[in-house]
């Protein structure tokens, strides 16, 4: 399978900014280690997509970003953390859940799913005492509909996102996204070849999956073939950076009672990973010894 990729590109003199992503092998590797039925793959992938892709604009060498939306439907919420590589992870609380296709268009109904009500929290940490944290309204629950809100809103720059995943029985097809955001030099001109080139474009996981460069998607939904852009020799991937010291800290943070209370009524502690369902045990002993 194509690896996985993003670009970063400038169009009309700089006046326009464009970011592309291919994320299908990080949703389908989602997919597969959380089980997810097509429509929480589909909602959990829009979300690692995006993530992924403003991890890789992080600055500071331990940048990180973390995306939450929770929203009022059945799927519960959804986590994604990226790093600055664009290396990601995510979960969501009903990783099963199935519901019916959206009757208007036939696709997986990730609107309903999430819910139409709700906040989404973008909390971007570039090592810095305090992190910064955004949030805005859910407004359709289609995830990009609700980022594209997020950035004229909470950080006033006007944003294009498109998110997709494509499903079918043997898992994700195609998966990726783009942003397409106007500097403050662009003018009415630039706005009018955009939406142009936007009402001609397929949806970005049709193109991906008729095989389409990322490149060339940059181009159709900008209308400009005079990009000047970059691609990053990183691969970003779907990664979980778990460790058994990392499980250990955060025993630690439910405080002595509550250490002491799993002693003397289980002997053991059992901890899973919520990115990767790694399952890290703690004796009796170890335990003990968190203790002092
Ligand atoms: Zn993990």
């Amino acid at each position: 399978m194509q690896e996985d990729k993003i670009i970063s590109c400038l169009a009309y003199n700089g006046k326009v900014n464009v970011r592309c992503i291919k994320s299908t092998n990080m949703v389908e590797k989602a997919r597969t280690l959380h089980d997810l039925s097509p429509t929480a793959t589909a909602a959990l992938g829009r979300l690692l997509t995006i993530t992924s892709l403003l991890g890789k604009e992080m600055k500071g060498e331990k940048g990180t970003i973390t995306t939450q939306v929770k929203g009022n439907g059945p799927l519960g919420s959804m986590t994604a953390v990226a790093d600055n590589e664009g290396n990601v992870k995510g979960y969501v609380s009903n990783p099963q859940l199935d519901i019916p296709l959206n009757p208007e268009n036939g696709k997986l109904n990730v609107g309903e799913a999430v819910g139409k009500e709700g906040m989404i929290y973008i909390i971007k940490d570039i090592g810095l005492k305090e992190p910064y944290i955004g949030m805005t309204p859910i407004i359709s629950g289609e995830i990009a509909e609700d980022f594209t809100n997020y950035f004229a809103t909470s950080e006033q720059t006007p944003t294009v996102v498109a998110l997709g995943v494509l499903v079918d029985k043997n898992g994700v097809k195609a998966a990726g996204g783009y942003l397409i955001t106007l500097m403050p030099d662009a003018g009415e001109e630039e706005i009018v070849k955009i939406e142009t080139a936007l009402k001609n474009a397929d949806s970005i996981s049709k193109m991906l999956d008729d095989g389409k460069e990322l490149i060339e998607i940059a181009e159709t939904v900008t209308g400009e073939s005079n990009l000047m852009y970059f691609e990053y020799d990183n691969i970003p991937s779907y990664e979980c950076n778990c460790s058994k010291e990392k499980m250990e800290k955060s025993l630690i943070t439910i405080g002595k009672e509550e250490i002491k209370d799993i002693i003397e009524n289980e002997g053991k502690a059992e901890l899973v990973c919520h990115f990767c369902n790694e399952k890290y045990l703690f004796s009796k002993d170890e335990l003990e010894k968190l203790l002092n």
